[in-house]
């Protein structure tokens, strides 16, 4: 197996048979995001692509019951090269069960819905979709490269033709200012997509992150604990998502909460009253990216 430089993976990907089918992100201008800084974008060719596909079944074989297909948004690639891709992979491990990748919400509106269902029937059942923010203030002041409204419209078009998506906030990007809008408003996206699955990750940064002239300018307040979890509060009561499966589970995260965004809000919302009662947050020194 070929990869080039660091490969980043959703958690729930841990035990998945990793493929590079892009190598870095198109867009690659979020200013919190360094992931790809030290990778000039391109797609591999289809046939490297099936050699690494190759050798993943001669090495593991049936043991792989998960793809994930990297790096930052393998949805990017022409949906007919996506197809022989899905096609090779179905016909080479026996076991398999989910195909996912992540996809940015311009690739996934730049697909028709067509070619979506295509996908999906072609074994591509999950896309992370990393959202942010709902708030258009700050999508816009991270350089998102998508509008809240094209985020919800991507989201729906992902259920529409049958795929599951998992859509990512970061918990403290609107920093202080917008923490209230930032939370209210990731609420009212997640209640619009109604997506299968919501992960928080909680904003840490590198050095390099182009966000940090934004810090230094102080236009832009880290949060402190307790105030993550006033915004995570503000998240949950104002959210409703019917079976959608929530996580802040990352290592970034100060606290960690599992569970649906319509029958565990109460539960959650104690847990974090406990939390606060006893200052009990993730130390600093166990965060990671
Ligand atoms: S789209 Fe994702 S991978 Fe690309 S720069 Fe933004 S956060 Fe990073």
């Amino acid at each position: 197996m070929r990869y080039e430089g660091v490969v980043y993976r959703p958690p729930s990907e841990a035990y998945s048979l990793i493929v590079q089918l892009t190598v870095g992100c198109a867009h690659n201008g979020c200013t919190f995001c360094t992931m790809y800084k030290d990778k000039t974008f391109r797609i591999r060719p289809v046939k490297e692509i099936l050699e690494d596909f190759a050798e993943g079944a001669a090495r593991y074989g049936d043991r792989v019951r998960r793809i994930f297909l990297a790096d930052g948004d393998a949805l990017v690639m022409k949906t007919e090269e996506l197809l022989e891709i899905l096609s090779f992979a179905r016909e080479n491990f026996p076991s398999l069960g989910r195909i996912s990748s992540y996809g940015t919400p311009g690739d996934i509106l730049r697909k028709t819905k067509e070619e979506l269902t295509r996908l999906r029937k072609a074994g591509l059942e999950l896309i992370y979709m990393g959202a942010e923010s709902g708030c258009q203030q700050v999508l816009r002041s991270v350089n998102k490269g998508a509008s809240r409204d094209e985020i919800i419209a991507a989201g729906k078009k992902l259920k529409a033709c049958g795929m599951e998506a998992s859509v990512t906030l970061i918990s403290g990007l609107g920093g202080r200012k917008l923490l209230k809008e930032h939370a209210v408003d990731s609420a009212s996206l997640i209640s619009e997509i109604n997506p299968r699955y919501v992960g928080f990750l909680t904003l840490m940064l590198d050095e390099d992150a182009p966000i940090m002239e934004q810090i230094k300018r102080k236009e832009l307040e880290l949060l402190e604990p307790q105030e993550v979890l006033e915004e995570m509060r503000l998240f949950l009561q104002h959210v409703h998502s019917e079976g959608t499966i929530f996580r802040s589970n990352h290592a970034s995260n100060y606290i960690a909460l599992k569970g649906t965004l319509d029958g565990d809000i109460p539960r959650m919302l104690a847990q974090l009253e406990e939390i606060e009662k006893e200052q009990r947050f993730r130390p600093e020194r166990f965060r990671a990216l």
